[in-house]
């Protein structure tokens, strides 16, 4: 680190720039441009994105990439004036989840059933395309008046008080540097934040299919001995399929015909939802693990996949990242009430514990599932494969996980913590 004097950036510095504006990066900058837009001194808040999506015309068919937000995601997201923006049409709620081993018969009582009507909930939350929920944070922070600077991050410079960046559209500076620029941060790299990265040796296989039986605005799952294969239902009628395969299965299923694909489904999902048809191409994300090893450093904060990726198999991936944005937001409004500078080595330590806390536990959970559902035939994995049908059996273990299903258990940020209507994030 150097003294601020011969910088690269000249004029004034942003109070926070995120590098990133996928759906995690525009969701903490909206949060935070909403925040404080009616403070005497609002933040000054932008946003660096190399690749913004064009708007999705409304008769477009459903992207495949898609993602199950919680009800603390659409907390969220009603908090930050982006849930509105998301059209009706093309989110589909989903009411309860079905998860088996292939040991078991698919509509047996070893089948372990969650049900929102169980918790008093009408879902358990909803299917939306990424670029969705993306576009919507997106407008949501440039109607409170943010900036998005399109650019990509091309080198960075951490001082004492502030931290220079260059890119490929030209020179900034900042007070907080966010990096919510993905698995491949670079922001994390430049920081020397180093990750922690393994492969599961794994592939997710990702397609919209119709079915021939409804879905029943249910997310099916069911393990297999050499991967997941999840059905999430969507609101033109079809679902999204994850099929995440061990490397070696993986291949094979990539090359078929679509023909032979779908028969393959058919017979990997024990034909619950019928005969399958693809509705679009098939596409492949090689599946890893990455935490890093600290979530902050001088000047800087790492949220989202900068920060952490977990296994699809849980569906858990943007809406942690969504917590982590909100956490932020919640502590740096909170440290501009009080004049504290954005970042502060205060914030950016009570930001890493808060948050490496809640994620650790998460992301181990979801391993020893993949491991031990997913894969294996040890004792270990017998026993899981049976207690799938105990917890089925035990209403307390049962909300356990209807709780975490809705994003609803551990430490919450205000804006998760309450319906939407009677929390919005504020600062007097
Ligand atoms: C198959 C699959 C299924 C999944 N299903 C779910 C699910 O059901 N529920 C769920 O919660 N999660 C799910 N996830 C995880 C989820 O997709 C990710 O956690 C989420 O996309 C992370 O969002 P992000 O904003 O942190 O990063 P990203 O979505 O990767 O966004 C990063 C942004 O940064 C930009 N960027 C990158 N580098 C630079 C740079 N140098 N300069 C400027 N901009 C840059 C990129 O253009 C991009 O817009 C799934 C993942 C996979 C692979």
């Amino acid at each position: 680190m150097t003294g601020a004097t011969g910088t690269l950036a000249s004029s004034e510095p942003w109070d926070v720039l995120i590098v990133g504006g996928g759906p995690v990066g525009a969701s903490a900058a909206a949060l935070l441009q909403l925040a404080t837009k009616d403070a005497r001194q609002p933040l000054r808040v932008a946003i660096l994105e190399l690749n913004r999506p064009a708007a999705t015309p409304p008769d477009a068919p459903l992207d495949s990439r898609v993602s199950a937000l919680s009800r603390a995601s659409e907390r969220i997201l009603t908090a930050m004036d982006a849930w509105s923006l998301i059209p009706r049409s093309r989110m589909q709620p989903y009411e309860r989840m079905r998860v088996w081993h292939e040991s078991v018969q698919p509509r047996s009582t070893e089948v372990l059933e969650f049900d929102a009507a169980y918790a008093g909930e009408p879902n358990l939350g909803y299917i939306v395309e990424n670029r969705l929920v993306q576009t919507a944070a997106l407008t949501a922070f440039e109607s409170a008046g943010g900036k998005v600077i399109a650019g990509e991050l091309s080198r960075l410079r951490v001082h004492d008080h502030q931290v220079d960046l260059e890119t490929t559209t030209g020179a900034l500076s900042c007070r907080l540097l966010v990096g919510a620029d993905g698995a491949r941060s670079s922001v994390r790299e430049s920081i020397g934040l180093t990750a922690e990265k393994s492969s599961y040796r794994q592939t997710a296989i990702v397609a919209n299919v119709r079915t021939e039986l409804p879905h029943e605005r249910t997310a099916w799952q069911r393990f297999l001995r050499d991967g997941t294969l999840a059905f999430l239902p969507l609101a033109d009628g079809g679902s999204s399929i994850v099929w995440s395969a061990d490397d070696s299965a993986a291949t094979p299923l990539l090359a078929m015909s679509p023909g032979d694909f779908e028969q393959d489904l058919l017979r990997q999902s024990d034909g619950v939802l019928g005969a399958m048809k693809l509705r679009t191409e098939r596409q492949s994300f090689p599946l890893h693990k990455l935490t890093a090893p600290r979530f902050t450093a001088h000047r800087c904060a790492l949220i989202g996949d900068a920060a952490h990726v977990v296994h699809p198999l849980a569906g858990q991936g943007v809406n942690l990242g969504l917590l982590d944005a909100a956490a932020l937001c919640e502590l740096v409004t909170a440290a501009h009430r009080t004049r504290e500078d954005p970042g502060a080595q205060r914030v950016l330590r009570s930001y890493e514990r808060w948050r490496k806390s809640e994620i650790e536990p998460i992301a181990l959970a979801i391993d020893a599932f993949n491991r031990h559902l997913a894969h294996g035939s040890g004792p270990l994995s017998r026993l899981a494969q049976r207690g799938l049908a105990l917890v089925n059996r035990t209403d307390e273990v049962k909300r356990f996980f209807i709780t975490r299903a809705l994003g609803l258990a551990g430490e919450l940020p205000k804006v998760a913590r309450h319906p939407p209507s009677t929390d919005r994030p504020s600062i007097s």
